[in-house]
């Protein structure tokens, strides 16, 4: 094992493509440019709070204490930079946007892969904007443990590495109604291929700026996608395929464990089609496809969890906009969001087949999840326990699943035996109950867990952030012990609790 001293740092974001070399600086308009060089603000006193060490393995890694990883110093090689993007806000231009508050350190080259190292709140860049830079360390436990809990349950994202106090204090008015509080400051590192979003390329094309556009997708492809090329339509047509194909993938995760982002933004949607940017997501507790954790949009819900996948395609005709160009024969591009829509169908089809235990799913089988998906909503059912204890009955009863219920007095049972039976009947009494486990979570981060390892961190206890960590790094495994605790239906207190049913983009 080695440390984070004996790392090899690459900087070829920054050899490739171009970039404003005034370190750091108001916060401006940087036309024409990839990135600006920042420098990382210095934490007063930086502790390094959690860990993630199967992350720490992968780099080869042992534990530091927290200056680095808080933005304290620098290392040989590292070239630290804020990345400059556009995005399309809730649907709206946002025109430049940027790493407002993250600041990439590297790259760091292992044997089989490059990965970057960037830290979340370490400070001000050309691209904060109104903001100051920094996070707070409650949205900080809310990323570290979700992005971990998400590798574990197979979803794709960005990692976290560590998570650091930095013994600053920093003002949030958390629900935007004018009661600003004193918060704990935090830095999460988290860990990519690379943190390229689709508002990276949007940005050049809102500018008019095709150089640069051309160099970004070079770098992009050169050093992410080396398969692929740009030289012609094709080309250009084939890499959004496998764009769109990768974000519909990402999507039908989504959907399987019940995660709901809350700001697919486009300066949100990650290039790779990893999940990233944890800010106001929410896991979905009783069933409600109209649910979303993000106060912000309450009005309209675009990004409520049953429009994800419209949403994606959404994204995607946006980043299909912005290398169009490049293209010759523009009407192409329709092709790739068919592709889209053919591949999330396909997605879809295949994760029912596994949560419902169907080996041969086909189309004729889309109209018992459509009659499920209507039950489930019938009245206040848990989606996790729902799904889990379909993965171990042995008869089609809906007592046995009367724990999925938060009243149980108001189960409509006639209906739901009557579907219990169709189901059982499809897989000849025989469900692939193996399959059904490891596409049934048992523990998500519910967001009443995380609200609880927050208020313990808050006062200075972190063990419950460490249960919920080992707890979620085996989540399709029964942990008998961990039942009574964890496999339960949000508590009353949560129901109406901030943090728990109502998120805010405040972090
Ligand atoms: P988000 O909704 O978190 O994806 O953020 C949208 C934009 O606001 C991004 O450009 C962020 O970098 C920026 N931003 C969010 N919070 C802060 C902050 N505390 N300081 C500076 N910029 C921020
Ligand atoms: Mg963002």
């Amino acid at each position: 094992m080695g440390s984070l001293e004996t790392l090899s740092w690459l900087n070829r974001f920054l050899d490739e493509t171009p970039g404003d070399r005034e370190i750091g600086g108001e916060p401006r308009q940087v036309p024409g440019v990839c990135w600006s060089k920042v420098k990382p603000t210095e934490p007063p006193q930086p502790r390094l709070r959690l860990w993630s060490d199967e992350m720490a393995e992968r780099l080869g890694i042992v534990r530091p204490n927290g200056v680095i990883l808080g933005g304290g110093a620098l290392l040989e090689g590292m070239q630290p930079y804020a990345q400059r993007y556009g995005g399309h806000q809730f649907g709206n231009w946002a025109n430049q946007l940027g790493d407002g508050r993250a600041i990439t350190l590297g790259e760091v080259e292992l044997a089989d892969e490059v990965l970057e190292l960037q830290l979340k709140g370490a400070g001000k860049t050309p691209y904060s904007r109104f903001a100051d830079g920094k996070a707070v360390l409650r949205s900080s436990i809310r990323e570290f443990l979700c992005s971990e809990a998400m590798y574990h349950l197979g979803v794709p994202t960005t990692r976290a590495l560590s998570l650091v106090t930095t013994g600053e204090v920093v003002v949030r008015d958390m629900l935007y109604d004018g009661n600003p509080a004193p918060e704990i400051g935090a830095v999460v590192c988290r860990v990519a291929p690379s943190f390229i979003r689709f508002g990276s390329f949007q940005i050049h094309t809102a500018d008019g700026n095709h150089e640069t556009l051309v160099k970004l997708l070079k770098h992009t492809i050169n050093n992410h996608f080396p398969e692929h090329n740009i030289d012609n339509d094709e080309g250009i047509i084939s890499w959004l395929k496998k764009v769109a194909e990768t974000t519909a993938e990402m999507i039908a995760h989504w959907m399987r464990v019940g995660f709901v982002h809350g700001v697919m933004n486009t300066d949100n949607m990650s290039i790779h089609g990893l999940t990233i940017d944890y800010g106001p997501y929410g896991w979905l507790e009783n069933y409600d496809p109209n649910w979303t954790p993000n106060t912000t949009d309450s009005s309209t819900r675009r990004y409520r969890y049953g429009q994800q996948a419209q949403i994606g395609a959404w994204n995607i005709a946006r980043l299909a906009e912005a290398v169009a160009p490049l293209m010759d024969d523009v009407q192409s591009l329709y092709s790739v969001l068919e592709h889209y829509e053919n591949k999330y169908i396909e997605y879809q089809n295949t994760m029912w087949g596994l949560k419902l235990g169907i080996d041969d799913f086909a189309e004729a089988d889309e109209a018992l999840v459509i009659e499920l998906d209507g039950l489930l909503q019938k009245v206040e059912t848990d989606m996790t326990i729902f799904f889990r204890m379909l993965s171990t009955i042995e008869s089609p009863e809906i007592g046995l699943l009367e724990s999925s219920f938060y009243d149980k007095n108001t189960i409509p049972t006639d209906e739901w035996n009557e579907w219990l039976h169709k189901w059982w009947k499809r897989v000849n009494s025989k469900p692939n109950q193996e399959a059904m486990r490891r596409a049934n979570p048992k523990y998500v981060l519910r967001n009443w867990m995380a609200q609880l390892a927050i208020d313990a961190a808050e006062n200075e206890d972190y063990t419950v952030c460490e249960e919920l960590f080992t707890l979620l790094k085996q989540p399709y495994d029964e942990q008998p012990e961990m039942e009574e605790k964890w496999f339960q239906k949000r508590p009353e207190w949560a129901r109406h609790r901030v943090g728990c049913s109502m998120l805010s983009c405040s972090s």
